[in-house]
């Protein structure tokens, strides 16, 4: 319930500004976000590295309305890239793009043409690009653009949210030699019409979604905190045949850091989802959305203590 009113938080103006401005609130966002800077960003993705960590690096920002802001996105990117390079991070270095941050509601054409932008500059860092997938409605246009991106860059990634009725099937069609696909359990607001709802249902359709990537000839990134799900993973790696190189988990940045090191220690590559930018909102609410101790941590934080 607290869940779905703060998803439905995360899209209004009024509590966006509101919690924005409240001077307690960047102690709280820093748990979830790296820095607003790219200077920041680089530092934390060489501590992770440090840590013997992967990375996928996301510029904050959703929703674009506006070319100018698209392009500035992409730049943003592109920068990020440029900066990171001489650390030599390989594929190991990745990035993950919003289409709508680069121009999806605008147009597809555009936010095609940002996201090829930044996937040559990874290919240059010898790295790569995962799209992440939004709300139900961006899914059809993201998974074009998936499938345009991956003529000239095969190794493009897509986000699939295991709580969409339609995500089997998705699995079924990706889980082809050479495509990347993170299974995630989705963190938007959706209606009962096109998802399930309940952690229980949520949880049986992403084991679904798994089994059949874990049984397909992709490379699947699991991405997920939950000790059972990784359980899980482990269980089909080996019915499947799978070993640790040809699969990975992903969590996100500041959550659940025992378990990434130790499976990192395990010798699993564990890929850390590093947010960063000055547009953290929207991203911040859906982690409070999450899990009902984060809130009484902000509301903590912002009494004081
Ligand atoms: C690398 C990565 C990329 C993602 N990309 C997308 C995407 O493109 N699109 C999308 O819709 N969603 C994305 N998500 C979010 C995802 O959909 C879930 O909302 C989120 O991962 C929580 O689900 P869970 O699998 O961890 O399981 P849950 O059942 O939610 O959590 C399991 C356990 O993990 C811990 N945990 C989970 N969330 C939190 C939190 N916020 N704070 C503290 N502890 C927590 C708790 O211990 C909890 O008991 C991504 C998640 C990851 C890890």
């Amino acid at each position: 319930m607290l869940g779905q009113v703060l998803l439905a938080a995360s899209g209004s103006g009024v509590v966006r500004r509101a919690v924005s401005a409240f001077p307690l609130t960047r102690k709280v966002v820093d748990r979830f976000v790296a820095g607003e800077s790219v200077q920041e960003a680089r530092d934390a993705i060489e501590r992770l590295r440090d840590m013997k960590l992967a990375v996928t690096v996301d510029h904050l920002g959703e929703e674009t309305r506006d070319a100018r802001a698209a392009e500035a996105t992409a730049n943003a990117y592109l920068t990020l890239l440029d900066a990171v390079r001489p650390l030599d991070l390989g594929v190991r270095g990745e990035v993950s793009v919003k289409l709508s941050a680069v121009g999806q509601r605008l147009d597809d054409a555009m936010a095609l043409e940002h996201a090829r932008g930044i996937c040559a500059a990874a290919a240059r860092n010898g790295s790569t690009v995962t799209l992440d997938m939004e709300d139900h409605t961006t899914v059809d246009s993201t998974l074009t653009i998936l499938r345009k991106l991956r003529e000239d860059f095969p190794s493009t990634g897509v986000a699939i949210q295991a709580y969409l009725f339609r995500s089997e099937a998705d699995c079924r069609d990706l889980a082809a030699e050479g495509s990347r696909v993170r299974l995630v359990k989705g963190a938007y607001r959706e209606p009962a019409s096109v998802a399930h709802q309940g952690r229980g249902a949520v949880d049986k359709a992403y084991v679904r979604c798994l089994r059949i990537l874990m049984a397909g000839k992709g490379y699947p990134m699991v991405a997920t905190h939950d000790d059972r799900m990784i359980a899980i993973t482990e269980v089909l790696a080996d019915r499947f045949g799978r070993t640790i190189g040809d699969h990975e988990f992903q969590m996100l940045y500041g959550i659940r850091t025992d378990l990434q090191e130790s499976l990192a220690g395990a010798g699993h590559t564990v890929r850390v989802y590093v947010p960063y930018g000055d547009d953290w909102y929207g991203y911040f609410m859906r982690r409070l959305a999450e899990r009902p101790a984060n809130v009484a941590f902000f509301l903590r934080a912002l009494g004081g203590k």
